[in-house]
């Protein structure tokens, strides 16, 4: 298989990024020091990595009918991915996070807009998107009922699904039971295991690749835990070094690779990306990856 279909379902936001050196006490206003629009949203942001990665990507979303919508959307497409099934939605705005950026410092507030607007319904309507799919690759910034149908509608054709459980929430049990592989970070691993049964946990800890910032991943085969140690480099911004990995690990497992040899690829491209500022900016394609290993 040359260029694997793998369908994101996922949100859609616009970065609002503030940068001041003054925080504004309730009341008072200030003048900032710049301002920038970025691309962003878990789903569009592990979309983006699949696509330079070389897969062919479908994303699944919702946007606003305002600017930030439209802009996103040219924005994907020139990604090379296949917008068709974002659903623009009338009275709603795009989802959006205003961050503010001060001396380290920083608040956000994040607006889910249109991403709420990802139903169950929506999902079944793309029924044949998912049929067709290679892999399909989940997050938590939509509906949770939504998830649970891409996951169901996955399950019937037979579609391997990634679930990346972030942020991370209470999630029903079946749910765990049925995705093919889960991809919490170490805080979101011990949630997500705290309400599993004891007799469940031997089949949920398989199926987890747990990430570890510059310490690598975990994984489970067979109750033995094997590390994937990281790639050491110059980490700038480890602002979505998730999201590449959970694209790039999309990527290889549909090329068929074992499970060990796709997290190392990951490990490479999230390396790789938390060396340059942004998350969607920093991801590598697939020619800087296979440079990078040699
Ligand atoms: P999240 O961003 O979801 O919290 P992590 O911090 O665990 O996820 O990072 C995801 C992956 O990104 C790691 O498993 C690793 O491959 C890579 N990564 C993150 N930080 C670094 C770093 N400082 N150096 C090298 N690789 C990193």
């Amino acid at each position: 298989m040359i260029q694997p279909k793998i369908t994101v379902i996922g949100s859609i936001n616009m970065d609002l990024v503030t940068r001041t050196s003054i925080i504004p006490k309730v009341g008072e206003t200030v003048l900032g020091e710049s301002f920038h629009t970025i691309p962003g949203g878990k789903g569009a942001n592990q979309a983006v990595a699949a696509a330079r990665l070389g897969a062919d990507v479908t994303l699944i979303g919702s946007v606003g009918n305002d600017g930030f919508g439209s802009m996103l959307k040219e924005h994907l497409q020139k990604q090379g991915i296949n917008t068709e099934y974002i659903k623009t939605v009338e009275g709603i705005s795009t989802g959006i996070a205003a961050i503010t950026l001060s001396e380290g410092d920083n608040s956000i507030i994040v607006v889910s807009g249109a991403n709420n607007e990802v139903t169950p319904a929506l999902i079944t309507d793309y029924e044949q998107v998912i049929a067709k799919s290679d892999l399909i690759l989940l997050q938590l910034e939509i509906q949770v009922k939504a998830v649970i149908e891409a996951v169901r509608l996955a399950k019937k054709h037979k579609v391997p699904v990634i679930l990346n459980p972030a942020p991370i929430q209470k999630l029903p049990r079946d749910l765990l039971l049925q995705v093919d592989y889960l991809t919490p970070n170490e805080h979101e691993q011990t949630m997500l295991l705290s309400s599993i049964d004891e007799d469940e946990l031997y089949d949920m800890k398989e199926k987890c690749i747990v990430t570890k910032g510059a310490n690598g991943v975990t994984i489970y085969q067979h109750q033995k835990e094997t590390t994937i140690p990281s790639y050491k480099v110059n980490a700038i911004d480890t602002t979505g070094a998730g999201d590449t990995f959970n694209g790039a690990l999309a990527v290889s497992l549909s090329k068929g690779k074992t499970l060990q040899e796709a997290c190392n690829f990951a490990n490479a491209a999230a390396a790789l990306s938390v060396t340059k500022l942004g998350a969607q900016t920093g991801i590598p394609t697939l020619e800087e990856v296979e440079t990078f290993l040699g």
